[in-house]
């Protein structure tokens, strides 16, 4: 756990670098931001109705990456791991082009998107404003890494946890600054005292090119932008277009999921009961290798109250409980495939977050729940329904399509070219099989072939779903990380 020391900088006398301390002159990029240079260390302690946030002028930064090194350094970050990283917004015709760096850790949010979704509670938002992530309760399940819109929180291998910036809480408890603001040659980076409700009611200062809208969670980093930026501006890390990780657990424990809930809704004898429960069972088992600490997977159950991913766990596991229970109990089957269906609500619904455009859609409920439509009517030898299912879960597929390619900017239309463009013979394949399918279904063919296509069909449709997606992310810098890290 991490604990709040309050800072008060006047009981601190001999501290290399003060909170809000006036910076030291440093030659040719000490050109300091506006409203900054004069702040005093009584910036600190804080009042009521105050927390902190970083500040950050663009004008001053000139992209030296020292905040990136210091951050890693003071927190002994492995490599292809970061929690602050700097990225590059270009614009303008030649020869009137311009360059700007953008370096950004968390933004410490007043509406913490990462700390509302997490299933275990592993995320606490301190007396102080800072955003912390309690490392004991964090079981590696990264959907925080979804849900922030800023892609901030990053999975870190060597722990199998997901990790993020605190804002140097030890640093601050010793009444020193943040690593990244210490380093910062031309002191573009600072930390500042806000008031929470002024800024809840007007926070157009958090807002950047090419930066999700603060009004998402209320980030608070407040932003001074240069007076000459261009018009037209993009995110130098726009080209870098590419595939997320396939997360192959969560396309297991969806598809076979959503299987044995379209048995369970259409049983017809026992045999099929005994199908139903072993799928349901095979699917939570399967979901296990997804977690970086399946041993604590128990915790996913702490945030029924606001997370959708804890309510997936807990629906999912009274489904499987109830389907086993009907086995020999044939009068739970229907309670058995309610709480089904309601597991796979919960299910799409985690899915329907502002970081992840293409997933942000009440289609994706469509999706899921047209998949448990087309394949376990087929198992129940119930053709028509399974074929109105497969039709279904394409024709989601193209509306959503439609609705991405309105919105120009990349999370969105991304998503779209890495589907038909990236992926098109995937894309292709799987839509034939989905045609077939539903063609030897109405023909009468056998039904194990049409079991074969449609469970083909959706097995493709549900891998290009995690990795034809385009996150909402801070700007990048041209280059980027190997594949699997977050920049
Ligand atoms: S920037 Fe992301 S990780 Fe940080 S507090 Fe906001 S939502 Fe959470
Ligand atoms: S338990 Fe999951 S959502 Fe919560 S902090 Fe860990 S990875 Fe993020």
């Amino acid at each position: 756990m991490t604990t709040v020391v309050p800072v008060d900088l006047a009981e601190v006398s001999a501290v290399p670098v003060r909170l809000g301390a006036k910076p030291s002159a440093v030659g040719a990029h000490s050109a300091v931001p506006t409203g900054i240079s004069t702040r005093g260390p009584e910036l600190l302690p804080l009042e009521a109705g105050e927390q902190y946030r970083f500040g950050f002028s663009m004008n001053a930064c000139i992209g030296c990456h020292s905040c990136e090194v210091a951050c890693a350094e003071q927190n002994g970050l492995p490599a292809g791991t970061t929690w602050r990283r700097v990225g590059e917004i270009e614009g303008g015709a030649y020869p009137e082009t311009k360059r700007f760096h953008l370096s950004m850790s968390c933004n410490h949010c007043l509406e913490p998107a990462c700390l509302e979704g997490c299933p275990t509670n592993a995320y606490e938002k301190l007396a102080n404003g800072v955003v912390a992530h309690h490392a004991e309760d964090c079981i590696g399940c990264q959907y925080c890494t979804w849900n922030c819109p800023y892609s901030v929180p990053a999975f870190q291998p060597d722990r199998r946890i997901v990790t993020k910036c605190d804002l140097c809480q030890p640093r601050l408890a010793e009444g020193l600054a943040p690593a990244c603001v210490s380093a910062c040659p031309t002191h573009a980076i600072t930390i500042e005292r806000v008031d929470v409700a002024a800024w809840r009611a007007d926070h157009a200062e958090a807002d950047a090119p090419h930066l999700p809208s603060a009004d998402i969670t209320i980030s608070t980093t407040r932003i001074e932008l240069p007076a000459d930026v261009p018009l037209e501006t993009f995110s130098a890390s726009d080209w870098n277009l590419r595939p997320e990780h396939p997360h192959w657990p969560l396309v297991w424990l969806t598809l076979v999921s959503q299987f044995a809930v379209g048995v369970s809704a259409t049983v017809d004898g026992s045999g099929q009961r005994i199908m139903a429960a072993a799928l349901a069972m095979a699917a939570m088992a399967g979901a296990l290798l997804h977690l970086g600490r399946p041993a604590v997977a128990w915790k996913a159950f702490r945030n029924l109250r606001r997370s959708w991913l804890s309510r997936e766990v807990a629906l999912l596991s009274l489904y499987g409980g109830l389907a086993a229970a009907a086995v020999p109990l044939d009068a739970l089957r229907w309670p058995a495939a309610a709480a089904g269906c309601a597991g796979i609500y919960a299910s799409a619904r985690l899915y329907i977050v502002p970081g992840r455009p293409s997933w942000n859609s009440p289609l994706t409920v469509v999706r899921f729940g047209a998949t448990a439509v087309a394949l376990g009517p087929i198992v129940t030898g119930h053709r028509s329904i399974a074929a109105a299912g497969t039709a279904i879960a394409l024709i989601a597929t193209a509306l959503n399509w439609a609705r991405l390619m309105r919105t120009p900017q990349q999370p969105w239309w991304g998503a779209v070219r890495l589907e038909l463009r990236w992926f098109t013979t995937a894309t292709s394949v799987r839509f034939a099989l989905g045609v077939a399918g539903i063609v030897t279904l109405l023909a009468g063919a056998p039904l194990a072939l049409s079991l074969v296509l449609v469970a083909c069909c959706e097995l493709i449709g549900r891998w290009l779903f995690y990795v034809a997606v385009v996150p909402l992310n801070m700007p990048g810098a041209f280059w980027r990380g190997a594949a699997g890290t977050h920049r």
